[in-house]
């Protein structure tokens, strides 16, 4: 049994698992939030032990001291040397990293210069890999890339209809978010179908949300592009737009570049369409006391995934399945339902019975849909420590 640690660093928050491989067991789990003040929080859990301590960490390297204590001081591990490896979510891989990699000085320059694609994710994904050196220096460090799944897209899925020098200058180009959970998520349908070949439409649906159309085990399209901001409408953000509307605005609010930005990730989406909130919880309790505009905004939303779906089914040939992940995806029965209603044309059906499910894996449609549909509760730590052990082994 190898011990294997999952780490996911932002800007102000620090995400791990700690699991037992191979099988893929849990051993103790957490996060920290508020990192670099005073009042940061730190939820740890580990068998018997749920703690959530209020406490000042004013950097990264603290948060990871922590953690490490936190390790020992439980008994889940006696010694750090049981730790055989650390995987770390990297958001942006760019065209570089089509798998995930065992990170030396070349790989660390290699995602710092991808800082330019992904400014906001990736300096703290380093960040991250940098103090897990310095604390575990014997412990060997994966990069996992959230891009790389979607490098085995064709260009022609890839490329914008624009100005071919701007992808070979500037890389402009769809790389798609959200890869280790599409990739997990179809593993995991392809063996419930028992079939390895496959076509399966994962829908990512969280907060953040994206499509992916998996054929044979490889991206061959999704949703997300050059950034995670286009595609589906998302909690709070816009999703596809005419980009001719960001000038326009620019000029008829005086705001700036930066502003138009923020307002098409922060304030748009569900948030922006409901005026209430980005969580589907609230925008379904809106519509049950019939609020107009979460009405509207639920229905933006479910319309936009079905065509999607319809989309990735032909471009597919025709989809096996159709997996629901992420926190909506796997827990909204009406969000599931209403999108499914949208397809009946495509002779999908789900079983309202089977469909009354909240996290937890099960196909969800009637023996006589055409295509099946499963809720796949997602799990990209367990994904991420499947590349550690895979990458140490060689
Ligand atoms: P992120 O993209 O931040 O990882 P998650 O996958 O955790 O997001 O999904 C968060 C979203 O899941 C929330 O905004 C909320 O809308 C939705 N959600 C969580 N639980 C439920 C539920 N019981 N019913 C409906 N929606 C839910």
């Amino acid at each position: 049994m190898k011990k294997v640690l999952s780490v996911n660093a932002g800007s102000s928050s620090l995400k791990f698992k700690l699991i037992d491989m191979p099988e893929e067991i849990t051993l103790a789990e957490g996060n920290f939030e508020r990192i670099g003040k005073n009042d940061a929080i730190f939820n740890f859990k580990a068998q018997q032990i749920k703690e959530k301590n209020v406490v000042s960490i004013l950097n990264h390297e603290k948060a990871v001291q922590l953690l490490v204590e936190s390790l020992t001081a439980s008994k889940v591990i006696k010694d750090l040397k049981e730790i055989k490896g650390i995987g770390h979510r990297v958001v942006h891989g760019g065209e570089k990293f089509n798998d995930s990699v065992i990170i030396d000085d070349e790989v660390i320059k290699e995602i710092d210069v991808l800082k330019e694609l992904a400014p906001l994710h990736n300096p703290h994904n380093l960040t991250g890999i940098k103090i897990f050196q310095k604390l575990l220096p014997n412990v060997p460090s994966i990069a996992v890339f959230d891009t790389a799944f979607h490098q085995s897209m064709a260009k022609e899925a890839f490329l914008y209809g624009v100005p071919y020098e701007w992808y070979e200058k500037y890389g402009i180009r769809k790389y798609g978010f959200h890869g280790t959970s599409h990739e997990y998520v179809s593993n995991r349908v392809s063996k419930l179908l028992g079939k390895e070949n496959a076509n399966v439409i994962v829908c990512h649906l969280g907060n953040g949300g994206s499509i992916c159309a998996v054929k044979n085990g490889k991206s061959i399209d999704t949703t997300m592009g050059f950034t995670p901001l286009t595609g589906l409408i998302m909690g709070t953000r816009s999703g596809d737009i005419d980009p001719a509307i960001i000038p326009f605005m620019i000029n008829k609010t005086n705001k700036t570049i930066t502003e138009i930005e923020n307002d098409l990730n922060k304030k748009s989406g569900l948030l922006g369409i409901s005026g209430i909130s980005n969580d589907s919880r609230e925008i379904e309790e809106g519509i049950k006391n019939g609020n107009k505009r979460c009405i509207l905004a639920q229905n933006m939303y479910t319309r936009k995934i079905a065509s999607y779906i319809a989309s990735y089914h032909v471009l597919l040939g025709g989809a096996d399945a159709i997996a629901f992940t992420g926190g909506i995806g796997e827990n909204s029965s009406q969000t599931r339902q209403e999108i499914v209603e949208r397809l009946t044309v495509l002779n999908i059906d789900l079983d309202k019975n089977l469909n009354d499910v909240r996290g937890i894996e099960r196909l969800i449609s009637t023996k006589k849909s055409e295509i099946k549909c499963f809720v796949v509760p997602t799990n990209e730590e367990v994904m991420i420590a499947r590349n550690v052990i895979r990458l140490t082994s060689q």
